[in-house]
């Protein structure tokens, strides 16, 4: 039996020839493939600029730098998130302050943000995560960061070509930071498109934009004074410091290509969602993925919660159905045990964790193996 893991790339012909090209190129770094990726993405999502960088976890580093943040200061996250939302912030100098999710959509807590601000002053920005593409409850965070002067990441590495519906009944596109000041994203294979490894952001504000542009490459910028800019052209000067955050023009080229082919990705993911939600109808044991019931949903993960989860997941791995669990919560880890946290602080992550599968989800999944999948999981509950 073949073996079909939880996500999967699509690479076809036009991706790889445009790596070709570009391989043949004058540039394979530094040059005009990363800014022609910056620019579709930026009209892409509907936001004024875009900075392409070599991971989303770089992104997450540098928007958090742009920012501003204060060596010492908090910075509220959700603890349903791979590790690298709170070591962005962490690594940023700054303190990863974990609160608890929504017992309903698994995205951070309104009423847990609120609390948190009411009991600490020291909080200075919010980073809220689309889990599984889910968008977070934006307009409340926006609220937040007025009332309480904060800066607000989205991290929407699960959430590429989403959109919501606000109160006004604007919809809005992940990645437009309507209700935000940046926006980051992941280029990993297992994300919606991918570069190999990359990750971009996308602001409307011209200032954080030039940050951001120095911070991918050593805090490096050129001098403002254009007298000074002729007479030594070979002048550049360090502002902050950075590390190299670049991404090549080989993956930006492929970045490209693939951004051309993610409405009709996203559309499959959506099929196979339906699908999913279908083949468990009468299977009281698993309940299927949340959706909201607004706007269209960029779907990354198919995040299900499971009777007996530990057993499916043996179960689903000895039919070859790797399945994964997204995600170990940020706090369970030994570093953030380190920082104070135990097991128990946020009983509503935890519970999640407990019964969390994430399915297979990509666009290749074919009809035949997805009926594999919902076949076995629906044997497997038989005389439960
Ligand atoms: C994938 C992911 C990241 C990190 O992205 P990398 O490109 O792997 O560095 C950060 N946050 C979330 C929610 C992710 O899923």
């Amino acid at each position: 039996m073949e073996t079909i893991p939880y996500s999967k790339q699509s690479v076809d012909a036009d991706d790889i020839q445009s790596i070709v090209d570009t391989l043949g190129s004058a540039f394979l770094t530094q040059g005009p493939m990363v800014a022609k990726f910056e620019t579709a993405f930026a009209d892409y999502c509907g936001s004024r600029f875009a900075v392409a960088v070599s991971s989303g976890t770089a992104a997450l580093t540098i928007a958090n730098q742009a920012a501003g943040l204060i060596p010492g200061r908090q910075v509220l996250t959700t603890p349903n998130t791979f590790v690298a939302t709170a070591n962005s912030i962490e690594l940023s100098g700054g303190i990863a302050k974990l609160v608890d999710i929504d017992s309903n959509d698994f995205n951070i807590s309104i009423t847990s943000i609120k609390m948190a601000l009411d009991e600490c002053k020291e909080v200075q920005g919010i980073i809220p995560v689309h889990f599984a593409g889910v968008p977070a409850d934006m307009e409340s965070i926006a609220r937040f960061a007025t009332d309480y002067d904060l800066f607000v990441i989205e991290d929407a590495c699960h959430a590429l070509g989403g959109t919501w519906i606000d109160s006004k009944g604007v919809e809005n596109r992940i990645g437009d930071c309507a209700y935000s000041d940046m926006t980051i994203f992941s280029f990993h294979p297992v994300k919606q498109i991918t570069t190999g490894e990359g990750g971009m952001i996308t602001t409307n504000d011209p200032a954080l934009h030039q940050k951001m542009l120095a911070l991918r490459s050593h805090g490096i910028s050129w001098p403002a004074d254009p007298k000074l800019r002729k007479a030594q052209p070979w002048v550049y000067e360090m502002h902050d410091l950075s590390c190299n955050y670049r991404i090549t023009d080989i993956q930006c080229a492929l970045g490209l290509s693939q951004l051309r082919k993610a409405d009709a990705w996203m559309k499959r993911r959506s099929e196979l969602v339906a699908r999913y939600d279908a083949g468990f109808e009468n299977n009281g044991f698993i309940h299927p993925q949340f959706h909201p019931t607004s706007g269209s949903v960029s779907y990354h993960l198919y995040s299900a919660q499971a009777k007996d989860r530990d057993d499916l997941y043996r179960y689903l791995h000895e039919h070859k159905i790797l399945v994964q669990v997204h995600y170990i919560p940020v706090h369970f880890h030994p570093y953030y045990q380190g920082r104070g946290y135990e097991v128990g602080d946020f009983p509503v992550c935890e519970n999640f964790y407990r019964h969390a599968i994430s399915l297979p989800l990509f666009p290749d999944l074919s009809d035949e193996q997805q009926d594999l999948v919902i076949a076995l999981i629906n044997e497997f509950y038989n005389g439960r």
